[in-house]
């Protein structure tokens, strides 16, 4: 095991063209030992009907829960795990563990949901991911159409021959695909055109301003009109105000998933949300929303 996690931090040092701090060095021994210990898990984020405000999916987050250094956000651990390859397995048990666990949010919620997972470059283009997703979809149950795959442009963009028949693979196992954080890569919008994509999620840079800013409303407006046009549906993220929320559903935003709708949440609290008829409640148990 040791010699492992020794070679990992060969790959790092020659996959970088500057050398890691020796905090990304530390970190990323820790992550090893993580796996082994059982310290990441996965929260869920409500995906809300902007017009109902009722929950209709959820996006998995990964979580690590370190003894010491508490909660480390995916930002920091996510990169690392791309670079070493460790990406593979976490996001395989993260695809399996999100499939399993929708099964008990419907139990809970009486009603049909959908679960979005986050899927990185590396991961996308890994020879087992299509045997990973099929293992996922077979050992839960779930039918392929309550599955949606989060990639962003840039993954798309890398290799659009291999993404264009990987996309073909997963839409004939029904899988929707999202496009994450839209907007903000780099790429064509022709991709729009050939790749059987279902979901533009826009990325909060384009929420966050509003209903202040012009240009982002102007940003917002064009994908709301593009993705009508392409019959694609459309998720604004990063939502925190009621006018927020308001300005997206009357521009044509049927999907919102924020803090105002609420925070990314352990499997537990998200059952709860779920069986609570007014889960704004569980919103409110939070420190921006009390402030506020
Ligand atoms: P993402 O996929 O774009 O996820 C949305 C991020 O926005 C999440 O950050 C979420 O907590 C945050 N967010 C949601 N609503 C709000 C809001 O109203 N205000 C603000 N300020 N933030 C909001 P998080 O959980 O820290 O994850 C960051 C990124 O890490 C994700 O961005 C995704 O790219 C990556 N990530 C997380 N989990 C996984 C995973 O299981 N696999 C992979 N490959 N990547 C993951
Ligand atoms: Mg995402
Ligand atoms: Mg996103
Ligand atoms: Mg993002």
């Amino acid at each position: 095991r040791a010699k492992e996690t020794g070679k990992a931090r060969c790959v790092v040092y020659n996959a970088r063209h500057s050398s890691p701090s020796d905090h990304d060095i530390s970190l990323e021994a820790a992550m090893f030992q993580a796996v082994r210990e059982g310290e990441f898990v996965l929260y869920y984020q409500p995906i809300v009907d902007a017009g109902t405000r009722e929950i209709e999916g959820f996006e998995t987050l990964m979580r690590w829960k370190h003894p010491t250094l508490g909660m480390v956000p995916p930002a920091r651990f996510i990169p690392l795990a791309e670079t070493n390859g460790l990406i593979n397995l976490l996001g395989a048990w993260a695809l399996k563990a999100a499939c399993v666990q929708l099964r008990q949010f419907e139990e809970a919620a009486k009603r049909s949901l959908y679960i979005s997972v986050n899927i990185s470059p590396r991961q996308f283009r890994n020879d087992k991911f299509l045997d990973v997703l099929d293992d996922a979809i077979a050992y839960s149950g779930l039918s392929g159409e309550q599955l949606v795959l989060e990639i962003t442009e840039g993954t798309l963009m890398i290799d659009p021959v291999h993404a264009e028949s990987i996309l073909g693979k997963m839409a004939e196992r029904r899988a929707r695909i999202a496009i994450d954080d839209f907007g903000t890569g780099y790429s064509s919008l022709a991709y729009l055109k050939n790749f059987p994509i279902s979901v533009l999620k826009i990325d909060r840079a384009f929420i966050r301003d509003l209903p202040g800013s012009q240009k982002d409303g102007a940003i917002c407006n064009a994908v709301l009109d593009l993705a009508k046009h392409l019959s694609l549906s459309v998720v604004a993220e990063g939502v925190e105000t009621e006018e927020q929320m308001q300005y997206m559903r009357e521009r044509g935003c049927r999907y919102v998933q924020g803090y105002l709708t609420g925070k990314p949440m352990a499997a537990n609290v998200a059952v709860a949300a779920l069986t609570e008829r007014h889960y704004a409640l569980l919103c409110q148990d939070q420190p921006q929303r009390a402030l506020g």
